[in-house]
């Protein structure tokens, strides 16, 4: 049984006031809050094992790189992939991302090449795809959008050609919450000989994502978004393409022997991690895996789209709203703005009623420019908000309303 109640008394950030008002919660798309069992995995980690890992003989060394490679364990089988070195720890998904476009592009990019990313991805899907396409004098392609900013998939396929070297899409979009057909994306892309990276970092935290049926070449994601820590994150890269790509970065544990002559590399997925790891947020994504899986998956991703739909009907019996990316497939966010009254005054007017949103362009400017708008107000959840939160949010927009009325 799914009790919301219990989980968010697992949440002790959430138990307080802001201004003189309850907090109600709604920024997960940007962060989400860390539950008690993660917040204590940490500090008793550093209470009692923490010791740099794969370097040392000694007894905390040896446990701190055991926890270190049990949690890459751990984050291998949450998303199905097959071989626990195709796990790469990262600070998060926008190093993923820069080391796929680093690593694939020096080995699979030349010039005149092309590679395609959607018109509603976060930055951190374009600028490090941007940067490849300077260094290697290729070519940035974008896959259009509608006008809910649900991707044109027919123009997609046709945008395909032999130059095609790597289609880049976010798994669900940040800015909106719409969930992009992957499969049929990742699917098209594969006939026609193109590697496929998804961008997970709005996804794992709400549904069970299976790497191996998904068929992703590449997949990323962020701790923090997850109830884990921040600085860490996860690049998942099928087995064989990450032993035929180089390192991202040069520095101690990504190497076998190092001479001045010649430096011979580790094996995955140690090539990837230079330098020390941030394995206490390994171990931290760990515990909010576990944590997750004690409530369920599919019961996260049930209740989370009960909530949703209670959050859209609610908010649209509000006059003059206007919510963008209104699709039924979509997950966890809704992205609005109430007709004439800008995104920051809501933001701000909301936040002294103790509700915290996002405002603005979400690391999302094409999209915004899409929609023709500068911004929105976002609201976003995760499993420990309530309808009581979003009752709260409806009637601190009534007030924004009659502030400005
Ligand atoms: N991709 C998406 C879809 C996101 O929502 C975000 C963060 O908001 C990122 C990438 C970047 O994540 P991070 O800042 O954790 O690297």
């Amino acid at each position: 049984m799914f009790d919301v109640e219990k989980i968010k008394k697992d949440f002790p950030i959430l138990d307080q006031e802001i201004y003189g008002k309850k907090l109600v919660y709604l920024d997960s798309a940007a962060t989400t809050q860390k539950p008690k069992q993660v917040i204590n995995e940490v500090s008793k980690f550093y209470s009692s094992l923490n010791s740099n890992i794969h370097r040392g003989v000694h007894y905390l060394s040896i446990k701190s790189t055991e926890e270190y490679e049990k949690s890459r364990d751990t984050v291998c089988k949450f998303i199905n992939a097959k071989h626990t070195e195709e796990i790469i720890f990262t600070k998060g998904t926008t190093e993923a991302v820069n080391l796929t476009a680093y690593s694939f592009g020096e080995r699979f990019v030349n010039e005149g090449d092309e590679i395609l990313v959607a018109k509603t991805e976060h930055h951190s899907n374009i600028v490090p795809w941007q940067m490849l396409c300077y260094r290697k004098n290729a070519v940035l392609k974008v896959i259009p959008a509608d006008e809910n900013g649900e991707l044109k998939i027919n123009e997609y396929k046709k945008l395909l050609n032999p130059k095609t070297k790597l289609v880049a899409v976010a798994h669900i979009a940040n800015s909106t919450g719409v969930i992009n057909p992957i499969k049929e994306i990742i699917d098209a892309a594969h006939n026609n000989g193109t590697y496929v990276l998804i961008d997970g970092a709005q996804a794992v935290q709400h549904k069970q994502v299976d790497v191996q049926s998904l068929d992703c070449d590449f997949y990323a994601f962020s701790g923090h978004k997850m109830f884990a820590e921040t600085g860490i994150g996860v690049l998942y890269g099928k087995k064989e393409i990450l032993e035929d790509i180089p390192p991202y970065q040069g520095g101690g544990d990504m190497i076998k022997t190092v001479s001045f002559e010649k430096t011979e590399y580790a094996d995955l997925p140690y090539k990837f991690e230079a330098g020390t790891s941030n394995y206490v947020g390994a171990i931290s994504i760990a515990k909010a895996i576990e944590y997750m899986q004690s409530v369920g998956l599919d019961e996260i991703e049930i209740y989370e789209k009960k909530l949703l739909k209670y959050a859209t009907d609610k908010l649209l019996s509000i006059d003059k709203i206007k919510i963008y990316g209104q699709t039924e497939k979509k997950i966890s966010a809704i992205s609005f703005l109430l007709n004439g009254i800008h995104h920051y005054d809501t933001g701000m007017i909301l936040d002294k009623l103790g509700i915290a949103v996002r405002t603005g362009t979400h690391c999302a400017e094409p999209t915004m420019k899409h929609f023709g708008i500068d911004g929105t107000v976002r609201a976003s959840f995760a499993m420990y908000n309530t309808k009581e939160d979003i009752d709260k949010l409806y009637e601190g927009l009534m007030r924004v309303k009659k502030m400005f009325a």
